[in-house]
Order: structure tokens, then C-alpha cells, then sequence
């Protein structure tokens, strides 16, 4: 017996029992379901049965929960209202993707409105930045595919993994997360701990948000990287590790040094242009006081006729160059939220663009 060919190509690698257990998973959701959701394709049967150590029992559980919490709730559909209320309440945001593709979202405590959060509104912006970054991956994917069918043929000996042979690093997490031939399908996280308070690493908030991410979005995860991380994030998260799955505990990476930006496994996720963006955010966040370009991140800065100092390329904190090129200052704002397929950036970032916000 063979099996049928699927639209997503990780599940034709995949041995000839798993993708049986993609097939079979779909077809037994499908029927308890009952109804067409294009959230159910093979992708989504493959993560949740990764996520639930190929069981097809508890996979068939999850993912029933999660397409009633999806129909219940409809998450594609949110923003994040603190964020509109008061700016900056939330500063994690989208800033770009890593070497294999990967939706980077960056926070710092120190660029927050508040250092006191709720779990429901911790998990309602997590929940808008989640649901774009796999927009924002599908979109960035299928753009360069296109642009590299059309080279094809105009530099036929022109290399399709070109960033592949640049680094061949990478090439191990490449081949996890399907780097230039697959969707990448999961976000990596930098967590910026300068200022981080008491009440900001309150567990019961990260157990709010790793719940969410562990029950409706299984296999998504990638990578957290934390920088600066001092005492108060050793003990947050010795607390945190104990609620989270094996899985998501082992995610961690730190950036306490410079020379931590150089060592694997961190250079094989941040290709130059991300290190670079990284790094000068990390060094601004740390001045005192914070400068307000920083902490009205969301703002587009002052082009550099504009700064008196020098006319060096001004750092953007509302992300990497090609990020805000691609995706922030390409924006239809008119449009954006009404295409449930195409990304948004920070609630912010939008109201920025639209005239719609003042600075803090
Ligand atoms: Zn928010």
C-alpha cells in the first residue's frame, strides 16, 4: 500500500506509517468535526501527532479541542485592545525571521507601558502575534518561491539554497524547521530580560501563555533565546520549567555576552541582519534614561537628515530592515485586518502607520 501524495511535503518525507497516521487522522477528525475547516490539513494533523508523540488517540483529542476553541473563539480574527488602549502596554512584537525562515518575535520589559499584566491580556496579544507570524511565514515563502521560479529560468545555474551554502551552520536547523522546502512553520522568540520586575515574571502568567501555546498550538515553539538574563529570570524560570512540557523546556537559549551572539547554536538562528537588529536594540534598551525612540518602538524613526549626531543609518525598533520593508511599511492600513491572510504587525505599528496614535 502506498500512500496518497499530500500538499504538504514534510508529510511525503516522512516514513510510510506516519504519513498512514496523517491520513487516518484527518479522516477521523473530518468525520467527528464534520465540517470543512482549512485549518485541518495534512500540516496540522503531522504537528499535532509530533506534539502528541504519534499517538493518534490524544492527537484526535487536541485537535477536536482546538477546532472548537478556534470555531468558539476565532483567534485569526484578533487584535490586541490593551495595545490600542495603551500603547506599548505589550512590546513584544514581530521584528523580522531567522535564518531558516522563522516568524522572530522580540520583547523587552523595559519598553512595556506597564510591568503588570493580566493572564488574559498576556495571552490575547500573544494570540494576535501568533496567528500573524504564520501569516507572515506563509507569505514570505511562497513570495520566494515565486521570485526563485522566475531566476530559474533567467540563472538556471543559480542555486536555489543559496543561503544554505553561505551556511552550512544552519543547515541542521534548516532541516528541522524545512528551510527552502517547506512553510516554515514555527516562531522563535527573543526575550530581552533588562528591567524585568517581580511582578512582570509572575508564572502564573507564562503557565496562562504555554498552555495556549502547548494546547492549540502543538510543534510551534522553535526557539526562546533570552538576553541579559539575571537572577529574576533564573527563578522565573525554574518555576516556569516545571509547568512546561519536556519539549518546550529544552528551548531555551541564553545571550549573556557578547562573544554568546558568535557561539552555536544562536549564530545558526540569527543570520547578520538579525544579529546586527538584535544587538543595537539590546544596547539601546539598556540606556537610562530610555531614549523615546525606544519607547515609542512602534514609531517609525526620523530619517537621518533628520538626527542631528550623524547621518548612520538609524536603527528601526519596529524591526529588521527587510521586516519593516516587507511587511510594516508595504501596509495597506486601510485594508489590514480585513484579509484574514495577511499579516499585521504590532497593533501599534498599524496605528503609527494610519496617523492614529500619539507618542507616550
Ligand atoms: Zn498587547
Amino acid at each position: 500500500m502506498t500512500a496518497i501524495l499530500s500538499k504538504d511535503s514534510r508529510c511525503n518525507r516522512l516514513p510510510l506509517e506516519k504519513q498512514q497516521l496523517v491520513t487516518a487522522l484527518k479522516e477521523a477528525v473530518q468525520k467527528q468535526y464534520g465540517e470543512e475547516d482549512d485549518f485541518l490539513d495534512d500540516a496540522t494533523c503531522r504537528r499535532y501527532l509530533a506534539g502528541y508523540k504519534w499517538s493518534l488517540e490524544q492527537a484526535q483529542t487536541h485537535l477536536m479541542k482546538t477546532l472548537r476553541w478556534r470555531a468558539d473563539v476565532k483567534p485569526e480574527t484578533w487584535t490586541c485592545e490593551f495595545c490600542l488602549e495603551t500603547p506599548g502596554q505589550h512590546s513584544m512584537r514581530q521584528i523580522g525571521f531567522d535564518r531558516a525562515g522563522r516568524t522572530v518575535l522580540y520583547t523587552s520589559f523595559v519598553q512595556c507601558a506597564s510591568n503588570s499584566f493580566s493572564a488574559e491580556e498576556s495571552v490575547r496579544h500573544m494570540v494576535f502575534l501568533l496567528e500573524n507570524g504564520v501569516r507572515s511565514m506563509q507569505h514570505r515563502f511562497h513570495t520566494k518561491q515565486q521570485n526563485a521560479s522566475v531566476q530559474d529560468v533567467e540563472e538556471p545555474a543559480a542555486a536555489q539554497d543559496d543561503t544554505l551554502s553561505n551556511h552550512s551552520a544552519a543547515s541542521s536547523s534548516s532541516s528541522q524547521t524545512g528551510r527552502h522546502h517547506h512553510v516554515p512553520e514555527q516562531w522563535v522568540v527573543v526575550l530581552d530580560c533588562t528591567g524585568m520586575t517581580l511582578a512582570a515574571c509572575n508564572p502564573r502568567i507564562a503557565s496562562a501563555v504555554t498552555a495556549i501555546i502547548g494546547n492549540h498550538y502543538p510543534e510551534r515553539l522553535g526557539t526562546v533565546v533570552t538576553l541579559n538574563a539575571g537572577y529574576l529570570m533564573r527563578y522565573a524560570w525554574a518555576a516556569i520549567k516545571v509547568v512546561l512540557p519536556a519539549t518546550m523546556a529544552s528551548k531555551l537559549q541564553f545571550i549573556n555576552s557578547e562573544a554568546d551572539y558568535r557561539k552555536a547554536p544562536v549564530c545558526d538562528v540569527f543570520d547578520e541582519e538579525l544579529r546586527e537588529w538584535v544587538r543595537e536594540e539590546e544596547r539601546l534598551n539598556r540606556v537610562h534614561p530610555l531614549p523615546d525612540s525606544q519607547r515609542n518602538f512602534w514609531k517609525r524613526p526620523l530619517p537621518p537628515a533628520h538626527n542631528a549626531d550623524n547621518a548612520a543609518p538609524v536603527h528601526d525598533p519596529r524591526g529588521t530592515p527587510s521586516y519593516v520593508r516587507d511587511y510594516v511599511e508595504a501596509l495597506d492600513v486601510d485594508q489590514s485586518g480585513k484579509d484574514r491572510k495577511a499579516h499585521q504587525p504590532h497593533p501599534n505599528i498599524i496605528q503609527d502607520l494610519a496617523g492614529r496614535i500619539t507618542t507616550v
